[in-house]
């Protein structure tokens, strides 16, 4: 019998990419997923005289939406001329990064935050009809109904990525009514913008079975709301040996907080205004248990003197491969004493 593999992408959408799909039925003894092609002049990739675009499988993992043998197939998107990196691919900037810098053994761990909304735009933890909640405290990790809206989509989505095998590692309720996180990691340059991918497509798409819609917005609500972040946790194999190693990094990044701040993803400043568990984002800090600080060394890692650090600074919508590329060159270049 066939089965049904769903082809992943990015588009070519600004500021911030989006995720596409469609669905290739391949025949019961193709192991290796095939090239594939798109209409690029629909998704902002071509123009429409010269509008096909290359879809090279990267990551394949089983579906866990449609089960049986079924599979979800990650793409880089490539130009049909020169089947040379589309443009709109910052995967492929990401993988040359990870080899120059492979002996660090850079992991990464993503914590992406997002906001349910309803189709007219508000939030699901707001009231229909207008108006706002109580204020922030409660939601926060909360249990209850007034406290925490839209579990069954989390508890779906959080096993799908397990049926998936994708490496999550948690999730919670956030702040701000109707947000919510979860995690992936730790894992490689690539491996972790690879399974952030995968999972957020797969939130969106369950989030279909419940109109709700998914939204990365770095502040989905202006005024006294928290906005939604992708804190990002690294380490090199140094790190993890050493203390003085992470204040390296955290000293090397500090010199580079301006450019890094600029890729962290769209409308940042509105986000990282120092309230709201934000350090501003023209100002650069780090410090031990510090959530006012750009970057944060969790208590646990001073205590054992080794370990990690977590930029807090990424959006929800940021890129996970443009983040963990630049993050790799800016902490690896540093300890490479260049
Ligand atoms: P927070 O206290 O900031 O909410 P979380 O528990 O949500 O922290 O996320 C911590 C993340 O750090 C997890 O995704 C985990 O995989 C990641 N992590 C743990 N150890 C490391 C490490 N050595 N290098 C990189 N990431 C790590
Ligand atoms: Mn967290
Ligand atoms: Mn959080
Ligand atoms: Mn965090």
């Amino acid at each position: 019998m066939p089965y049904q593999a769903e082809y992943i992408w990015l588009d070519g959408a600004t500021p911030t990419q989006q995720l596409r799909s469609k669905t290739k039925i391949v025949a019961d003894d193709v192991h290796d997923m095939p090239i594939w092609g798109f209409d690029g002049s629909s998704t902002g990739q071509a123009t429409g005289d010269h509008s096909d675009c290359v879809l090279q499988p990267v990551f394949t993992c089983p579906d866990p939406i449609r089960g049986g043998r079924n599979k979800l197939v990650l793409c880089e998107v490539l130009d049909a001329d020169t089947l040379k990196p589309h443009v709109t691919n910052t995967r492929a900037a990401a993988a040359k990064t990870a080899k120059k810098y492979a002996k660090y053994d850079m992991w990464f761990g993503l914590e992406q935050e997002y906001t349910m909304l309803r189709l007219d735009g508000t939030p699901i933890g707001f009231p229909e009809g207008g108006g706002f909640p109580g204020p922030q405290g409660p939601y926060y990790c909360g249990v209850g109904t007034g406290k925490i809206m839209g579990r069954d989509i989390v508890e779906r989505h959080t096993q799908a990525c397990i049926d998936a095998g994708l490496s999550i590692s948690g999730t919670n309720p956030e702040v701000m009514a109707g947000q919510w996180e979860f995690q992936i990691g730790p894992l490689g340059v690539l491996e972790v913008g690879d399974q952030l991918n995968v999972a957020r497509w797969l939130l969106h798409r369950i989030a279909e079975d419940y109109d709700v819609v998914i939204s990365l917005d770095a502040k989905p609500v202006k005024g006294d709301w928290n906005g939604a972040g992708c804190h990002t946790n690294f380490s090199t194999n140094e790190m993890r040996e050493s203390y003085a190693a992470i204040e390296k990094a955290c000293k090397a990044i500090g010199k580079k907080f301006e450019m890094l701040v600029a890729n962290y993803g769209d409308d940042i400043e509105s986000r990282l205004t120092g309230d709201h568990e934000t350090a501003p984002w023209n100002k650069f800090s780090y410090g031990v248990s510090d959530r006012g600080a750009s970057i944060r060394i969790p208590w646990q890692v001073e205590k054992d003197g080794k370990g990690y650090a977590e930029d807090r600074r990424p959006n929800a919508n940021c890129d996970p491969y443009t983040v963990a590329r630049l993050l790799t060159d800016v902490v690896c270049t540093d300890a490479a004493g260049k």
